[in-house]
């Protein structure tokens, strides 16, 4: 199969939307942005090997690859609107497109992105997305502006998808219900869009957690100039992690694991109940973690106030570690 038929492929499978003058065939993309608003744009890869195993399966990693650049834009407050795709494989694999396109495309619909273009090239396997979304002018989200007595959250629950790494490479069997929705949560993560919007005008500061909580906090405080103290009883831990590991064990992947994708902000705490209604019955839950304090660094305590340290504070590439 040529390169111009894995593009007509794609090309079929394309999600379209109004605000596309002119999507994949050409030699650019045309789009119209609306007024009043900035461009958000992220770009991720995934690499066979590092970000996904050599057996995964396509529809996963089109999900994923997807997933990662949408966490990105809410954790800015932009809604997603266009994407592009830069494919390599190491043949023009139909069948790997074809289930690729299947996980990706799902999660297209779910949160009405457009596929307006991208590069189809030869090498080893690997997939970068580049998404682009709107937020309204003066409504961005970043990671400076955390203030002295905001409180900490994070959405959902924290070190499943760590956890599940862990169990695949001890080679346990996904049988059990709790190891199958760990494995669930690394494979499918849930970009938190309708949190990132609802963080507008109420949030300081936020970020997604791709790298682990103690590490990306860091990115936060360093950010905004100040420091984080989080209390470790307050992580929250999903039911199968409860299920296959002890507390002490369950708090590394917690505090450290990667690859989680929720947010973690600060706002003040008059903020959180609107947020939690604004969100309503059906939206993911919040914890408050911990709190905004003068100084800076991250540090984690348990319920005596003793100060937890771990060897590492999350994923790095390119580290000695081998993380
Ligand atoms: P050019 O050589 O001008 O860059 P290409 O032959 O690489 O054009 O691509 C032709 C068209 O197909 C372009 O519009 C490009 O954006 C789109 N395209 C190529 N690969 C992909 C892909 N993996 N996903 C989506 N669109 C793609
Ligand atoms: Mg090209």
């Amino acid at each position: 199969m040529a390169e111009f038929d894995l593009i007509a492929r794609i090309k079929a499978r394309a999600r379209q939307r109004s605000d596309v003058a002119l999507g994949i065939g050409d030699d650019a993309a045309l789009l119209l942005p609306p007024v009043g608003h900035q461009l958000a744009v992220t770009c991720d890869s995934l690499n066979v090997g590092v970000h996904f195993a050599v057996d995964a399966a396509p529809a996963d990693i089109g999900w994923k690859a997807l997933a990662v650049n949408l966490s990105d834009l809410a954790a800015m407050g932009a809604t997603p609107a266009w994407v592009l795709l830069a494919l390599t494989m190491p043949q023009a694999d139909a069948v790997f497109v074809d289930g690729f396109l299947d996980g990706f495309c799902e999660l297209a619909e779910l949160a009405d992105v457009a596929l307006v273009g991208g590069d189809t090239t030869h090498g080893p396997l690997s997939v970068t997305v580049t998404a682009l979304g709107f937020v309204p002018d003066g409504a961005a989200l970043t990671r400076a502006g955390a203030q002295v007595g905001d409180i900490v959250c994070v959405s959902g629950t924290l070190g499943d998808a760590a956890a599940a790494l862990h169990l695949l490479q001890q080679q346990v069997e996904s049988d059990p219900p709790a190891v199958h929705a760990l494995r669930a949560r690394m494979q499918r993560p849930t970009p938190r869009l309708s949190l990132g919007v609802a963080l507008r005008h109420r949030a300081h500061a936020a970020i997604d957690l791709s790298d682990g909580l103690l590490a990306d906090l860091g990115h936060l405080a360093g950010a905004s100039g100040v420091g984080i103290e989080l209390e470790a009883e307050a992580l929250p831990c999903s039911t199968a992690l409860a299920a296959m590991f002890d507390p002490i064990e369950r708090l590394r992947y917690q505090a450290t694991g990667g690859d989680d994708y929720e947010l973690a902000f600060s706002l003040p705490m008059e903020q959180l109940d609107t947020l939690r209604a604004v969100l309503g019955e059906g939206g993911v839950s919040l914890q408050r973690i911990g709190r905004v304090v003068a100084g800076e660094g991250v540090r984690l305590r348990d319920a005596q106030g003793v100060s937890i340290l771990f060897k590492q504070q999350g994923w790095e590439h390119f580290s000695e570690s081998g993380a």
